[in-house]
């Protein structure tokens, strides 16, 4: 299977209330599991829209295989597979009528064709034996599901999933993450996310992305390997954390026993108490939003 590539150049976008959702956004991503990691409000749905080509920036570049996304959006839509955030309403149609109908959109016209790739899909993501069950009725994990079997119709080759497991349960989640994973094998799959554990178990290659930036950008181990002897961390009760946290710079704390866990930025051993702890990824990702 060939490489794909997709090369994001400066990129800016301001809303027409003043809000800036993007400040100079640079990234370049082959196949692979690509995970955009990022706080509410960073500007993750609005670059997914971009790269999409439902939206424009107001400067910058989207190059996908060296098309432009502006110059040529038609071509892009046409190897594009996109699962938004909210996926609309979820009809009374069958699952299998439904993913014809798409493919009918998405130019599969092949009467043949489609069913077999529909058939396909349905295997894929595991929906066949629910295939003549509306959608509507779908618990969240299959509606996900569908929602990726929707944007596979058409043989796409870059997939963007825009915060895919919310709500979904440990199980529904793990499916769901594995069926991505097995796709990115073949293509570029952006996995736009707020919850660190979707990152860190699947993707190979990922981006921080805090105020309309991107602040990181790498290898999760290469990234998390920068912090190297800097996270401490101690257990505290709960009259001292407030004192901890002006004094130190807590990425994070947890609850444990009745105790506090707290893990700190540190160049030094903040004090005695303090054992260093091994970078991870929860820890990589607080820095980084907050410096
Ligand atoms: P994320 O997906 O990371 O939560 P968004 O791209 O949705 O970020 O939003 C980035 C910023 O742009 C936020 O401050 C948000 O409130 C703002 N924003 C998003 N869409 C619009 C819009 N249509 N009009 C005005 N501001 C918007």
């Amino acid at each position: 299977m060939h490489d794909n590539l997709l090369q994001i150049t400066d990129l800016h976008k301001t809303y027409r209330n003043g809000t800036k959702a993007l400040s100079g956004v640079d990234l370049k991503l082959q196949n692979g599991m690509f995970g955009l990691l990022g706080p509410n409000g960073a500007g993750k749905s609005t670059l997914m829209r971009v790269i999409a080509t439902l939206q424009r920036a107001d400067h910058g570049q989207v190059l996908f295989n060296d098309v432009d996304s502006a110059e040529q959006p038609t071509a892009i839509r046409s190897v594009l597979g996109y699962l938004p955030q909210e996926f609309g309403v979820y009809p009374r149609v069958s699952a299998q009528r439904l993913l014809d109908y798409i493919a009918v959109l998405k130019g599969v016209n092949d009467k043949k064709q489609r069913k077999a790739q529909v058939a396909y899909l349905l295997e894929q993501t595991n929906l066949y034996a629910q295939r003549k069950q509306a959608v509507g009725t779908f618990s969240g994990g299959m509606r996900q599901r569908f929602g990726i079997a929707q944007a596979l119709l058409g043989n796409p080759r870059l997939i963007i999933v825009d915060e895919p497991t919310a709500g979904l349960d440990p199980e529904e989640r793990y499916r769901f993450l594995n069926l991505l994973s097995e796709i990115g094998e073949h293509m570029i799959v952006i996995l736009s996310t707020h919850i660190v554990e979707d990152v860190q178990e699947l993707c190979s290659r990922m981006a921080i992305m805090a105020s309309g930036r991107i602040v990181r950008q790498g290898a999760p181990a290469e990234l998390c390997s920068t912090l190297d002897g800097r996270i401490w961390q101690k257990q505290v009760s709960k009259a001292e954390l407030a004192a901890y946290q002006d004094q130190f710079s807590v990425l994070s704390k947890r609850l444990q026993a009745g105790n506090i866990q707290v893990r700190v930025l540190s160049d030094v051993q903040p004090d005695a108490g303090f054992v260093a702890v091994e970078p991870d990824l929860e820890s990589l990702y607080f820095s980084a939003v907050a410096s």
